[in-house]
């Protein structure tokens, strides 16, 4: 499948006009403050969530806790509440907790950049690392992939991959670097809005004419 980088040039110009009426995904917008942690923390809340609870929750537990020591001195009760809104609370309780203690006892408090010792820590899988590593960390040497960068990437034609993994793998190929930074940004407005997972918006897609439609059997 050959795309042309003119074709991926004006997909993104598109989209970044298009963004700009929309709120930007929690810690993903800017990576002007650079908070590794604060990044990582807020992406384990924002699993199997709506962006507006992963605000709420961020928010509320980085004015009590934003380090990984403050984290560790919360009982999980205290933690619990603090992040019930983000859904699965119990869950991510144990998880906030146990990345806290293994950033603090074996990395000395400090976020880990490499995506492999990020993802030697239970509960941190490639999505989170990458993201860390982009928008905690300012390094754009990876793409993160989640649904709908892979959805949104397979259904343009720009790669044919089965897994977000293949996806960014064969992303990374062809998308030109200086947009690996934005890429998850505004493909995650998009298919929060537009091209949605299960039944996209088409008819008013600001990049149809650049879209193959792959895989695509029913839409609005
Ligand atoms: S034309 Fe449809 S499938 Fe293609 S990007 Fe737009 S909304 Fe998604």
């Amino acid at each position: 499948m050959i795309t042309k980088t003119k074709d991926i040039n004006s997909v993104i110009k598109i989209l970044e006009k298009w963004s700009k009426k929309y709120e930007h995904p929690t810690l993903r917008s800017t990576h002007k403050e650079k908070n590794p942690f604060k990044t990582l923390i807020a992406c384990l809340l924002s699993l199997r969530t709506q962006d507006a609870n992963t605000k709420k929750t961020s928010e509320a537990l980085f004015k009590v806790a934003d380090t990984p020591k403050e984290i560790l001195k919360l009982n999980q009760k205290k933690l619990e509440k603090l992040i019930f809104s983000s859904g699965y609370y119990k869950n991510k309780a144990k998880a906030i907790k146990h990345v806290s203690e293994v950033i603090l006892n074996k990395y000395k408090g400090n976020v880990p950049s490499d995506i492999d010792e990020l993802m030697s820590i239970k509960g941190i899988g490639r999505k989170t690392a990458t993201i860390t590593r982009v928008f905690g960390f300012g390094k754009a040497d990876c793409i993160p992939t989640d649904v709908h960068v892979h959805v949104i990437a397979n259904r343009l034609g720009w790669v044919r991959a089965k897994t977000p993994e293949k996806t960014e793998e064969q992303l990374m190929k062809i998308v030109p670097r200086d947009y690996w930074f934005e890429l998850n940004t505004l493909f995650v407005l998009f298919g929060k809005h537009i091209c949605l997972t299960r039944l996209p918006f088409c008819s008013k897609c600001v990049i149809r004419k650049y879209c193959k439609r792959i895989n695509v059997k029913k839409s609005r």
